[in-house]
């Protein structure tokens, strides 16, 4: 069996452009590069933003135990003008390849792709490689659950799991992230009793808002945990609709968005918001609707054998000891339950944006610290 260049593999896999939730022919062709090295693939489908599904491949290398799995996604955001190259090329600038999706992130999947080819060359391996590749990460979020429910449909059992969403920031590994913050958004709507502003013959429900708002961001939810920040509540819209200035209306609404630590499940944070909001309207006499929706639950794996291993590997090659946190916003990795994992892919300082960019070098030494990885595991 042969091996896969890392770079090469990244610029194939930049070439389809796969934004929201089109294939293009790119599992297809994962699922043929795969198998070549062993795997036996399976495409699994989801509800696609078009009319067409999305596709997403579950891929398994080996039958026994251990199992170890990489996670990703091939889906790309758009923001594709003003690019100074054309973004689905794979172009190499000064040593930087410029391309949408290069850092997230189909240049962390060349490059588990190329170390796992690596590792199992000529290998009779005791133990298993699993790899998930969602199509609609940044779009639906629907891939990974459906690729879950085969699985336990299969009863396959995942042991260790890498997620390869960019973590690092100014370096390449200098940030490992353990878990991440849940995120839940709640909109709140307060009624009083209209009436001419003159008389005292209304309640205001704006003076009932302002006090929920008050009462909430003055509440501390919590002091953080020893990964994570403290649970944070922000306001991000406030509505009255209302064209009189003498007359004061009869409902307002206000929306928020909370992150959440792993003190809190979504059900116990509604607990305590709703005792804080429901005691305050009952004092201004107004009658309160709450409305939430949970995008994700907090979680975090605790630093064990395998996450003090990889931390130990980026240090060998990078020289530097990456920190292990739960910054930034949500992903796929939400959707892993239990499996204990960790997230390690390339720097995030483009992502999303005009001529995202990954460094060559970084691309070589991620595929070596994977490497690194899946020697360290099987041992
Ligand atoms: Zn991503």
């Amino acid at each position: 069996m042969k091996t896969l260049n890392e770079l090469k593999l990244a610029q194939e896999l930049i070439r389809f452009p796969t934004i929201k939730t089109e294939d293009k022919g790119i599992m297809k062709f994962l699922s043929r590069k795969l198998t070549a090295i062993g795997f036996k693939c399976t495409i699994i489908k989801s509800k696609g933003t078009g009319p067409k599904p999305a596709l997403n491949l579950y891929a398994r290398f080996g039958k026994s135990k251990p199992h170890i799995n990489f996670l990703g996604h091939t889906d790309v955001v758009a923001n594709l003008d003003n690019w100074s190259v054309p973004p689905f090329k794979g172009t190499i600038k000064n040593g930087q390849i410029i391309s949408r999706g290069i850092a997230d992130m189909k240049g962390s999947i060349a490059c588990w792709i190329s170390a796992v080819s690596n590792f199992t060359k000529n290998k009779k391996l005791k133990g298993s490689i699993s790899i998930i590749i969602a199509a609609d990460e940044e779009t639906t979020g629907l891939g990974t659950p459906a690729v879950m429910r085969y699985l336990r449909k299969k009863n396959e059992k995942i042991d260790f799991s890498i997620v390869g969403e960019p973590t690092s920031n100014k370096s390449i590994g200098d940030e490992i992230r353990i878990g991440r913050r849940g995120s839940m958004n709640g909109v709140i709507i307060v009624y009083g009793r209209s009436g001419h502003a003159a008389f005292k013959n209304f309640i205001n429900p704006c003076t009932a808002l302002a006090k929920i708002i008050s009462k909430l961001k003055s509440s501390s939810l919590d002091n953080g945990t020893k990964f994570m920040p403290p649970s944070n509540l922000e306001f991000t819209k406030m509505n009255v609709d209302n064209l009189s200035e003498n007359v004061v209306p009869q409902s307002v609404n206000a929306k928020f968005n909370v992150r959440f630590n792993t003190k809190y499940k979504s059900s116990s944070l509604k607990k305590k918001l709703n005792q804080i909001i429901i005691s305050t309207a009952k004092k201004e006499k107004c009658r309160v609707k709450i409305e939430y929706r949970v995008s994700g639950e907090a979680f975090y794996t605790q630093p064990n054998k395998n996450i003090l291993m990889v931390k130990k590997i980026v240090k060998k090659i990078t020289g530097n000891s990456p920190k292990l946190n739960c910054r930034g916003g949500t992903s796929d990795s939400r959707f892993l339950g239990k499996i204990p994992r960790l997230e390690l892919g390339l720097r995030n300082n483009t992502i999303h944006q005009i001529d995202e960019k990954t460094s060559v070098s970084d691309l070589k030494k991620l595929t070596r610290i994977y490497n690194q990885i899946l020697q360290n595991y099987f041992n």
